[in-house]
């Protein structure tokens, strides 16, 4: 049988955090999984998961699905009835990156806050807030906030502006859900607890999948009565998995063993940070690089993203086209020193040429 043809792998593959291979360890915990049938709630691993990761995010219960856009799916459906609105700022995944699931499959309408790399200032959400407007308008049910922000940077959304924005929806019934796919690398990097940042949240969806490194899977919390629902959906939108412990201990694996690791990636990803400025300043600001992904203006260097993309990807460097100015570089579990060197000679190497005096 003819093999695919794919190009030599890059020595730093920084394309998304979603590229991680299971580990020798995280392979042994899968084969040795107690599994059971989960529509019929009889997989205990998956059960150990749901109670893990909602113990540490300070909620009632945890529903496993395979993927977070479906995770984030379920919390808006249940949040927010058809026509009514939810709100999200500009660049947030539930808005850019789910395809226009909360209308499609939802009837949710969508107003979004304009933010700076994603960072939540309290006042743009609540400057949209609509609340009691009677039959004639549309009313505000729910508020989502991204943290780590992805397409914002990696940016950290600050503990008091999400308070903020609590004490101000709560007392009129409207809900928020924390869009908590890197949740994991904002609280390795600031210290905060886990459950500070998920007590302030209805409902709190998280990522297995990316840099903690299992191949499937997130978990959406909230209250028993709302996972309760959520779980009735997920079987609803034909995602009730069945043996899938196999699945679930994978992400145990990944929360018990490469949580605290994340700080690698953000030592990393600051380490370039800093090549990539010291080499050509006005690309990045290392200030601003808070965790795993650094967000380059390649513009600012001469650069379109499409050609800078490709003379790294032809130096071993695998990068995104983020936007029209910038190139998107994300750090994980297997990108290590000698290939974190290697990315910062070639990307500041590039950064500091332009594109014109480099092309070709
Ligand atoms: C990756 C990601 C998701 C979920 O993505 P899936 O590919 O559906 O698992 C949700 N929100 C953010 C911010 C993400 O980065």
């Amino acid at each position: 049988m003819p093999s695919a043809h794919l190009p030599p792998a890059p020595v730093a593959d920084l394309l998304s955090d979603t590229l991680t291979k299971p580990t020798p360890g995280m392979r042994a915990a899968m084969a040795e999984a107690v599994v059971g049938d989960d529509v019929f709630g009889e997989d205990p691993t998956v059960r150990e998961l749901e109670e893990q990761v909602s113990g540490l995010l300070g909620h009632e219960a945890g529903l496993f699905t395979p993927t977070g856009s479906l995770a984030n799916q379920l919390a808006l459906r249940l949040h927010v009835a058809p026509g009514e609105e939810m709100l999200a700022d500009e660049l947030a995944h539930v808005v850019r990156a789910e395809l226009g699931a909360a209308a499609a499959f939802s009837g949710i309408t969508s107003r979004t806050w304009p933010s700076d790399r994603g960072r939540l200032d309290p006042a743009a959400p609540l400057r949209l807030l609509a609340t009691g407007v009677g039959p004639y308008q549309v009313c505000t049910s729910l508020v989502v906030v991204e943290n780590t922000h992805n397409f914002g940077g990696g940016t950290i959304q600050p503990l008091a502006a999400i308070r903020a924005v609590r004490a101000a929806t709560q007392p009129v019934g409207v809900r928020m859900h924390l869009d908590g796919a890197r949740l994991w690398n904002a609280h390795v990097a600031t210290g905060i607890p886990l459950d500070d940042y998920g007590r302030e949240f209805d409902s709190v969806s998280v990522c297995l999948s990316k840099g903690l490194g299992a191949p499937v899977g997130s978990v959406l919390v909230g209250s028993s009565e709302f996972v309760a629902q959520a779980r009735i959906w997920r079987k609803r939108y034909g995602a009730g998995m069945r043996q899938v412990g196999i699945l679930a201990a994978a992400g145990r694996y990944a929360v018990e063993h490469h949580l605290a690791r994340l700080a690698d990636d953000h030592e990393r990803t600051a380490r370039v940070a800093v090549a990539c400025a010291n080499a050509a300043p006005a690309s990045v600001d290392p200030a601003g690089v808070e965790t795993n992904i650094l967000m380059l203006d390649v513009a600012a260097c001469g650069w379109s993203p499409g050609e800078f993309v490709a003379a790294a990807g032809a130096r071993g460097v695998r990068v995104y086209a983020a936007g029209p100015r910038s190139v998107r570089a994300v750090w994980h579990l297997d990108v290590d020193d000698a290939a974190t060197d290697h990315a910062g000679r070639v990307l500041a190497t590039l950064l500091a040429g332009g594109g014109r005096e480099s092309a070709g």
